[in-house]
C-alpha cells in the first residue's frame, strides 16, 4: 500500500446515525417475527462501529433499514438529525448510504475501472474522465492500479471485495454499511482485507457500520463494538475500543485487546446460549 497509513484518521463531519427505540416486526398480520425490539444505538459522524451477536438476532435487519430497504415498525433512525426511517417514512435507498454485502456484486462483464466509475457517471455526479481520475487514485491507494483492466472473474475474492469497497466509496457516501464482507475469506486474505479497509477508513473518515461474527475482527477494526441480544435484538452492550490508530497486528496480543475480547466473548456467549435454548424451545 502506498498511502500514508500512519496518518491520523480525519473523521468526516457528517454521517451521524441515531437509532432510537426501533422495533421491527416482519409480517405483523401473519408469521409475526419480532426481529428488533427497543433497539437503540448512537453512531457519531466518522465513527467505525462493529455489531456482533448470534445469528438471527436482527443485525442485517438493522442494516437493511439503515440502507433504506425496509420499514421500521416503531421508533426511528436519524441521519445527521434528519429522519431516515420512521413507521411513516417510505424506505429510501440513497447515494448517501452504500452497502457492501458478503456476496460480491460487481458487474462480471465490466472491467474493474468500468465497475468503479459506473455509479458516479450514471448518477451524473462525475463525468467519465473525472470518475476515471478519482477511481485510479483510489485503486492506487490500495495497491490495485495494475488490475484496472481486469474483469471480476479474473480476481481473487479479496481483490473483488476491495474493488467493491472502492466502488462504494467513490460515490462519496456519508455512511458505509458492510454486512460481513470478509466472512468467507481465509485468514491471510482476511487480514490483508482488514489493512485495506483501515487504509480507506483512515483516508476517508467515513462512518462505518460493520456486521461480523468475528470478535477479533470487530475489535481490530472498530472504535466501538455493539453486542446485540438474541432475537428480538437490541443493543445489550456497546464497548469502546481504546486502541490507538493506526491499528497494527501487534495489538492483537496487547493486554487491552485481550481484555476487550474476554468482555465480548462473555457477552456474546450469554446471548448465543439464549439463542440456542430458544431454538430448542421452538423446535419442541
Ligand atoms: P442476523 O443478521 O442477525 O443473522 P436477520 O436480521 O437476518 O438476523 O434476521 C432476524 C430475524 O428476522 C430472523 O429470525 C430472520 O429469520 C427474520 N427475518 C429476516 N428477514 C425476514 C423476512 N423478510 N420475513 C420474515 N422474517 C424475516
Amino acid at each position: 500500500m502506498n498511502a500514508n497509513n500512519s496518518a491520523p484518521v480525519c473523521r468526516a463531519a457528517d454521517g451521524a446515525l441515531s437509532v432510537r427505540d426501533v422495533t421491527k416486526i416482519y409480517d405483523p398480520e401473519g408469521v409475526h417475527v419480532v426481529a428488533l425490539e427497543h433497539c437503540s444505538l448512537e453512531i457519531a459522524a466518522g465513527e467505525f462501529v462493529a455489531v456482533v451477536g448470534p445469528s438471527g438476532c436482527g443485525k442485517s435487519t438493522l442494516l437493511n433499514i439503515m440502507a433504506g430497504f425496509d420499514y421500521v415498525t416503531h421508533g426511528e433512525i436519524l441521519l445527521d438529525g434528519a429522519p431516515l426511517a420512521t413507521p411513516d417514512t417510505r424506505p429510501r435507498p440513497g447515494s448517501d448510504r452504500v452497502v457492501v454485502f458478503q456476496q460480491g456484486a460487481l458487474f462480471p462483464w465490466k472491467t474493474v475501472l468500468e465497475n468503479v466509475t459506473y455509479g458516479p457517471v450514471v448518477q451524473k455526479q462525475l463525468d467519465q474522465s473525472a470518475a476515471e481520475t478519482k477511481a485510479r487514485e483510489m485503486l492506487a491507494r490500495v495497491g490495485l492500479s495494475n488490475i484496472e483492466k481486469s474483469y471480476p472473474g479474473q480476481l481473487s475474492s479479496g481483490m473483488q471485495r476491495r474493488v467493491e469497497i472502492i466502488r462504494a466509496l467513490i460515490n462519496d457516501p456519508k455512511v458505509l454499511l458492510l454486512d460481513e464482507p470478509f466472512r468467507a475469506m481465509d485468514t491471510v486474505t482476511k487480514s490483508a482485507s482488514h489493512e485495506y479497509l483501515l487504509e480507506l477508513y483512515n483516508a476517508t473518515g467515513k462512518t462505518i457500520f460493520f456486521i461480523t461474527h468475528d470478535l477479533e475482527e470487530a475489535i481490530f477494526l472498530a472504535d466501538k463494538v455493539a453486542v446485540m441480544t438474541t432475537r428480538p435484538g437490541h443493543i445489550k452492550l456497546a464497548i469502546s475500543v481504546d486502541l490507538p490508530r493506526p491499528r497494527n497486528y501487534r495489538m492483537l496480543a496487547s493486554q487491552e485487546f485481550l481484555r476487550l475480547k474476554s468482555q465480548l466473548v462473555e457477552a456474546v456467549h450469554e446471548e448465543a446460549v439464549k439463542a440456542f435454548q430458544a431454538g430448542e424451545r421452538e423446535m419442541a
